[in-house]
């Protein structure tokens, strides 16, 4: 495929941690990236800051108030060109307007799912790093992606791992791939177990919210490390790769590898296992998922395997990680249960991070939102939606009559 370059690029969640880490990809690569448009929910001292250094033409605070700030501090910066919009209509704006080639979905949670879609339906290169989209919407965001001509790369580490260990025949049908037909008989999820892995199962309960996100491997937003530490994550991205990579239930497995070297695998009938292995950087997958299906430096070092000194794997201990096993029992039960453990999991994080409730709670949330839930399965956006907000209402209640 030829592009005209440079490529022009929108960061949809630009303040995190993917999207400052895509914001330092980019600018090693100024003949072949230019930044179009960057959005944050609220916080303009990351925008201020990225407008001054990347320049980008576009900038859209989801709050109104943030954005206003943000607009007053460019135009004392000299760099009033900028333009700077507020709200939800602006961020699908940018998301699917004909001024970018490139989106980087990187919001997170249940936040992202339209203006990611936008981008589908635009057409668009579209990086999804935002898995609670695709967790929400699983098979209308699949027919969504195949009805248009967007291309979809994933971002997250382990899809990415197991994107570049794919047959291409296999990377072109995102979504829709035979496995057993590419001669595949499992992928094998990897993940670290967080920093919780060895802690006695007794001392659970009173971990604290900066204990949880202090992941061992990974440098993180605060959803996405405690959801490590819960190995919710994981069920998330077991939900993930089920819809990215057309999954049977006997085609994915988990397995814990707490060095994240291996960042996943796809094991073939012949015997043979395929690997991907790095760094932990999210450099990796960010510039892979821009240049495929060519590679351009990241700024991420190369694996020095003289100072490795083991790689080792094990099985998910259920006992430990009762939020893996709720995720893979709604990832085959359906959509409305995937759809409603990831709502649930929002506000139980949310609630767990401003200490309301402890840790354990977290997966006693989501179970018991999964219990009460009695609906019929999604066919349109809108009973996702109706879903997401229903289960919403319940656990505000529920965390009103739990918390303490
Ligand atoms: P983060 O918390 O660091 O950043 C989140 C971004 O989303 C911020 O820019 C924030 O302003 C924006 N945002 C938050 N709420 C919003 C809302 N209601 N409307 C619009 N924008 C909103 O998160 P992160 O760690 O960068 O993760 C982003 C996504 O990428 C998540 O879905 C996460 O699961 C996924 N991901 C992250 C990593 C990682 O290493 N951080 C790895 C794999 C996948
Ligand atoms: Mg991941």
């Amino acid at each position: 495929t030829t592009h005209v370059l440079p490529q022009r690029v929108t960061i949809l969640g630009a303040s995190g941690s993917i999207g400052q880490n895509t914001l330092d990809v980019i600018e090693r690569h100024p003949q072949q990236f230019q930044l179009h448009a960057i959005s944050a929910y609220n916080n303009v001292d990351a925008m201020l800051e990225s407008c001054r250094q990347y320049q980008p033409q576009r900038v859209v605070m989801v709050d109104t108030d943030a954005a206003q700030r943000l607009h007053q501090l460019l135009q004392q910066h000299q760099l009033s060109d900028i333009q700077v919009d507020s709200g939800a209509a602006a961020l699908l704006d940018i998301a699917g307007n004909s001024d970018s080639d490139i989106v980087m979905a990187a919001i997170v949670g249940a936040a992202g799912l339209l203006p990611t879609l936008a981008a589908i339906k635009a057409n668009k290169r579209v990086l999804l790093a935002n898995k609670e989209a695709l967790v929400m919407s699983g098979q209308l965001f699949i027919d969504a992606l195949a009805q248009s001509n967007a291309m979809l790369l994933p971002v997250d580490s382990e899809h990415n791992a197991i994107f570049q260990c794919l047959p291409s025949a296999a990377q072109q049908q995102i979504g829709q791939q035979q496995l057993a037909e590419h001669g595949i008989s499992q992928i094998l999820l990897t993940g670290s177990g967080g920093p919780f892995r060895q802690t006695p199962l007794a001392q659970l309960a009173k971990q604290s919210p900066a204990a949880a996100c202090a992941h061992p491997n990974w440098s993180m937003g605060q959803k996405i490390s405690v959801d490590s530490a819960t190995m919710l994550n994981k069920g998330l991205e077991y939900i993930e790769a089920r819809w990215l990579f057309n999954c049977q239930r006997h085609e994915l497995a988990v397995l814990l590898h707490p060095q994240s070297v291996i960042h996943s695998m796809v094991q073939y009938q012949d015997g043979s296992v395929i690997a991907q292995l790095g760094q932990p950087d999210m450099r990796t997958p960010i510039a892979y998922s821009l240049s495929y299906p060519e590679r351009i430096d990241s700024g991420v070092a190369a694996l020095d395997f003289t100072q490795l000194s083991q790689l080792t794997f094990a099985q998910a201990c259920p006992q430990r990680y009762p939020c893996l096993q709720l995720a893979i029992d709604a990832c085959w039960a359906g959509q409305a249960a995937t759809t409603c453990l990831n709502a649930a999991n929002e506000l139980a994080v949310e609630a767990f991070l401003q200490e309301r409730i402890g840790f354990t709670q977290i997966a006693e949330v989501c179970a018991q939102a999964l219990a009460v839930l009695n609906v019929a399965e999604p066919r349109q956006l809108d009973d996702i939606l109706a879903i997401d907000e229903q289960t919403r209402c319940f656990v505000r209640e529920h965390l009103r009559s739990v918390a303490a």
